[in-house]
């Protein structure tokens, strides 16, 4: 953890802050800038793109944020524990926590390496795991609050070469309604996001190709934009979605309905 950090932030006090793995690009920077747009004050938690996640905070402070990186594993429970008491120590409290960090390593499963299953499972599922779990103890005293998990249609429908992303998103969707089952009780909803294929880094790199073949199987006809999917989530962090939990809401031209 490298957060080059200054001591505790000075924040107005009526805000809220808002937690946001992932945050230095694609869907995870929508999210971080959409909720900054709503008032919050953001934590953004990335893996290594330290000049993204500094973009992403100022672009948070030009919405009237207060906002801080914390680069951080989210695989490593150790470094999650530190980043979330350092977090908690600059913000106050923490209202919502977004666990959308997420990497693949595609492959046919014949092909999968331990290391391609692990990893995956580490960040995706195991991630959101560490980061819920350190946060839990300040969720249930403050008797209210938000999570949100990033999962994908892949998670709902399966896809051939992602087993490993598969599991871990379908893992995700297992964990949102537990951790909803469990902290009904003190007003925290937990809800998941299964976007279908969006414009990010992530989809970069598949061929033209492959994304025409997606497109064809997409009754909207297109990919999405990373704001399409944060707006679903500003959504499930605000009061008007309080009644809202368990949930799993799919943003995917109609992919998989
Ligand atoms: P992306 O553009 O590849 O960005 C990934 C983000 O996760 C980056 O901020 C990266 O930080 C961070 N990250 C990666 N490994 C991490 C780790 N171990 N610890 C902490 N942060 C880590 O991804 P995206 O397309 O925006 O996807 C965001 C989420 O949406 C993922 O969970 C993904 O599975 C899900 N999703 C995406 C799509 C899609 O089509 N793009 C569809 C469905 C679901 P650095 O910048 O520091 O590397």
């Amino acid at each position: 953890m490298d957060n080059g950090r200054e001591g505790a932030l000075a924040r107005e006090e009526s805000r809220r802050a808002a937690l946001v793995t992932g945050a230095s690009r694609g869907i995870g920077r929508a999210i971080a800038c959409g909720l900054a747009a709503d008032g919050f004050d953001v934590a953004l938690v990335y893996a290594g793109n330290a000049e993204a996640a500094a973009e992403v905070v100022a672009e948070c402070e030009v919405a009237g944020a207060t906002a801080r990186a914390y680069r951080c594993d989210v695989s490593n429970a150790d470094e999650v524990k530190a980043t979330v008491n350092t977090v908690l120590a600059d913000f106050g409290a923490v209202w919502a926590l977004v666990n959308n960090a997420g990497i693949t390593r595609d492959t046919l499963l014949a092909r999968m390496k331990d290391e391609d299953f692990a990893s995956v499972i580490g960040v995706n599922l195991t991630g959101a795991f560490n980061m819920t779990r350190a946060l839990t103890r300040a969720f249930m005293r403050q008797r209210g609050g938000r999570i949100v998990n990033m999962s994908s249609v892949v998670g709902l429908m399966g896809n051939a070469g992602q087993a490993n992303y598969a599991a871990s998103k379908a893992g995700l969707i297992g964990l949102t309604k537990s951790v909803a089952r469990e902290l009904a009780g003190r007003g925290v909803t937990v809800n998941a996001v299964a976007p279908g294929f969006v414009r990010t880094d992530m989809t970069a790199a598949l061929p033209e190709q492959v994304v025409e073949r997606y497109e064809g199987q997409i009754p909207l006809g297109r990919l999405a934009d990373p704001d399409e999917v944060a707006g679903v989530v500003r959504f499930l962090v605000s009061d008007a979605a309080a009644y809202v939990t368990g949930e799993v809401i799919r943003v995917d031209g109609g992919m998989a309905m």
